[in-house]
């Protein structure tokens, strides 16, 4: 199927591998340097050995270009800004002091110094660490770590190839320096910037780098003519040196769309292309600019944030086509490997035969090669994995797991009605009114309460079989009770049972919704040293018993004022797993919010009076470009409306939403109809209030007055003041009171002081608002 020349030259390789090693022994090693336990030349041994290991994991695959540089000890921004030297001035003395330890403290910070602000890496669950720039940034080269990390792979005997965060993408993820001009732009700091990257890219070539990749994934957002012009300037600037080695410009994560003519233009060796998910597009847009005569193309074809199987004929076509369009095709994962877990053989809990359907960054890098092979040699050198491949996907579509006939009947028949509350918010807003008996600026919390050391060993006992169900069922009731006792005594007018009973807002749910998979060894990077192990959304979902109610009609039972049960909504359990890819995510989200629909509806039953949907997730999955906006904030409403839609109108439903700004989404909110939502805004003085309000957002809502991310106690002065900033913004009729987010994550003594301190405010402004007579 390919000519002899193009044959040759193909190769198999990918952008960046899981950083943890099989165990997380990075994660280890580095926690016991903090604790002073590992030193941090064992520290140095340990990430060169998982550096080594994982290069000779990716040769044995067949990998015939390794990447370097993917490697970080936290953070691979935060490696770039020590890169060009951007250090803000508050870490400069201890990067001066010490480099790894200077290097920690601007990624968590030290008693004196606050770290660099933390922010979700395009559209996945990995955080990086923000620059911070001004116009009095100044930039130099160090590309110690760099070389290092590449004479180390040749030195192995590997071709390798160092893995850069491009210049465009480093300065528009990054932030104005505290101190600055809020409309300062980084991007402006680019001509300064460039000198350095240049510096870097003959250090790499001096020290034997064939091709240097620069990641430039900004490139896949909507961008201004303006900022494809620095693209455009960038890249003429850097190809136009003299001492560098071929330069790679990569993508991923979405189309290049209006960058592509752009990039294709610039006088730059190769580029690197999604062609996977709504990335497929480059395919005609590539053919729509005349491909990429006499550049290389690396085909980005098998997911690489996905755990499933690849398609190995619809690859094959996508590369079959894109020969035609370049000069030299390499196969590739479309980002990279760092967004998946590293093996799905280690899933041993896993039946057999599902776990033939997965595959983690291990799995895909054979299926990286065997694609290689079979577009160098032909699709016959490769016929048995082809077989295999067909067989495999074979067996998940025909699946019961995947196709539950009840299930589908059930999205299949819902109509308008359903995803629709029986009667408009004023009507619903009396009935709940005279059923709950609130006072103005009623006070609620988010839902967890502290996460005690007492609760973490009664699910281990319990896991470790030293109690029986029995015996944690009465830890977690003893502290539902304490959780409630508080409460009431503090003043709090809607309770909360605590969430004792869940690890995870999301695991908890997916233990208990059939067609949900979880994994024993399925750890992925969310920031630095913290791994999260995402649910798998494998099959059709279905809610074969109760999840909450058992905890919640208990606490119900246990006081007069009203319990709000707690859910987390169908946006967020997509958002925080890994999705299916045989199914419009639509679908998905459909079936994950009829199951909740049917908790939402035995909660009603066992007497809640209040239920909360969380969907502190709804801003972050929004797609990267404009254009699949409304399509994404059409099913993701209807499916938190699907949740809701069918309780009674007195039955009060309330949201929250956290961890993002919601300027842009306030539309969507509206579209939700709860009754209430519970919002992040503190560390904003409110701001998302004004913005509920030019808006015209005609419901109840609290914007959070403390901001629990941070141990600080809240005065009674300072949670009054933004009362009265979230009054000017939402009546008194409409404004709730309550924390920026759950409470899980701080400890008790914090926790009681805040909350005290945030009922004397409520209760300070409710008296300013509610005139009294005589
Ligand atoms: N109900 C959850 C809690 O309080 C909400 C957490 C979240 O918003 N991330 O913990
Ligand atoms: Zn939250």
């Amino acid at each position: 199927m390919t000519t002899q020349s193009a044959a040759a030259a193909v190769r198999a390789t990918v952008y960046g591998y899981p950083r943890q090693g099989p165990n997380r022994e990075l994660k280890k090693a580095i926690e016991g340097y903090w604790k002073g336990r590992v030193s941090a030349e064992a520290l140095r041994d340990t990430a060169r050995e998982l550096r080594r290991a994982n290069r000779s994991q990716l040769a044995e695959a067949g990998i015939t270009e390794v990447p370097t540089g993917d490697f970080s000890y936290y953070d691979h921004v935060l490696d770039t800004t020590l890169m060009v030297g951007a250090i803000p001035a508050r870490h400069r003395a201890a990067v001066e002091a010490d480099a790894l330890d200077g290097y920690f403290a601007m990624a968590r910070g030290t008693q004196d110094v606050a770290p660099l602000e933390m922010t979700k890496w395009f559209d996945t669950n990995y955080h990086y660490l923000v620059p911070e720039l001004g116009p009095g940034t100044v930039f130099t080269a160090d590309s110690t770590r760099q070389v290092a990390e590449l004479q180390e792979a040749l030195s192995s005997g590997h071709a390798a190839r160092p893995v850069l965060v491009g210049p465009v993408t480093y300065l528009l993820l990054a932030k104005p320096a505290p101190g600055v001009a809020a409309d300062f732009e980084p991007l402006t700091l680019l001509d300064r910037l460039l000198p350095v990257y240049a510096q870097v890219l003959a250090d790499l070539r001096a020290a034997g780098a064939e091709w240097v990749q620069l990641d430039e994934p900004a490139l896949v957002q909507d961008r201004t003519p303006a900022e494809l012009n620095a693209a455009a300037r960038t890249y003429r600037e850097l190809g136009a040196l003299t001492e560098r080695p071929k330069l790679l410009v990569a993508s991923y994560f979405d189309r290049l769309g209006e960058a592509l003519p752009v990039l294709a233009k610039a006088p730059v060796e190769g580029l690197a292309l999604d062609f996977t998910g709504p990335a497929a597009a480059n395919l005609a847009d590539l053919a729509a600019v005349g491909g990429l005569p006499g550049k290389r193309l690396v085909a980005g074809v098998v997911d690489g944030r996905n755990i499933w199987i690849n398609d190995h004929q619809k690859s094959l076509t996508t590369l079959a086509t894109l020969l035609g369009l370049a000069d030299r095709v390499d196969v590739a994962a479309s980002c990279s490997l760092l967004h998946v877990p590293l093996d799905a053989d280690a899933e041993r809990d896993i039946d057999p035969q599902i776990r033939r359907w997965l595959a983690f960054a291990r799995q895909k890098t054979t299926e990286i090669t065997t694609l290689a092979r079979g577009l160098a040699r032909g699709t016959d050198t490769i016929a048995a994995e082809l077989a295999a491949n067909r067989a495999d996907l074979a067996s998940r579509a025909a699946s019961p797991l995947t196709h539950d006939p009840a299930v589908r009947a059930r999205t299949a028949a819902i109509t308008d009605a359903d995803a629709r509350r029986s009667l408009p918010h004023p009507a619903r807003a009396a009935a709940q009114r005279t059923r709950l008996g609130l006072p103005p600026l009623p006070t609620t919390t988010i839902g967890s309460f502290p996460q005690t050391d007492e609760l973490r060993v009664a699910r281990a006992d319990l896991r470790a079989g030293r109690i029986d169900t029995a015996g944690y069922e009465e830890r977690i009731e003893a502290e539902i009770r304490e959780v409630l006792a508080f409460q009431e005594k503090t003043g709090v007018d809607v309770l909360v049972h605590g969430e004792p009973e869940r690890n995870d807002m999301v695991q908890y749910f997916a233990e208990q919704l059939t067609g949900y998979l979880a994994t024993q060894h399925g750890w992925v990077q969310s920031y630095g040293t913290r791994y999260v192990r995402p649910p798998v959304l494998a099959g059709d979902i279905s809610r074969p018993e109760p999840m909450t109610v058992r905890w919640t009609a208990y606490a119900q039972a246990q006081t007069s004022k009203p319990v709000k049960g707690m859910l987390t909504g169908p946006v967020t359990m997509l958002a925080w797993s890994f999705v299916r890819d045989d199914q419009p995510l639509a679908e998905t989200a459909r079936q994950v919010g009829l199951a909740l629909r049917d908790e939402v509806h035995d909660l009603e039953a066992a007497g809640t009076p209040v239920i909360q949907v969380d969907e502190p997730a709804l801003r972050e999955t929004l797609p990267l470009r404009a254009a699949g906006h409304a399509d994404y904030l059409a099913w993701a409403t209807e499916s938190f409306r699907l949740t809701t839609g069918g309780v009674r109108p007195d039955t009060q439903i309330h949201t929250h939403m956290c961890y993002a700004e919601f300027g842009d989404i306030v539309q969507a909110i509206d579209d939700l109809d709860a009754d209430v939502i519970s919002l992040e805004a503190a560390r904003s003085h409110m701001q998302v209030a004004r913005e509920l309000a030019a808006h015209g957002y005609p419901r109840e809502a609290g914007p959070g007055v403390w901001d629990i991310h941070s141990p600080r106690v809240p005065s009674v002065d300072g949670a009054a003041a933004l009362l009265r900033e979230g009054l000017a913004a939402i009546g008194a009729e409409r404004l709730w009171v309550n924390p920026d987010c759950g409470l899980k994550t701080r400890g008790w003594p914090e926790t009681r002081a805040s909350l005290e301190n945030l009922v004397a405010a409520a209760r300070r402004v409710r008296a300013e608002v509610t005139p009294t007579d005589g």
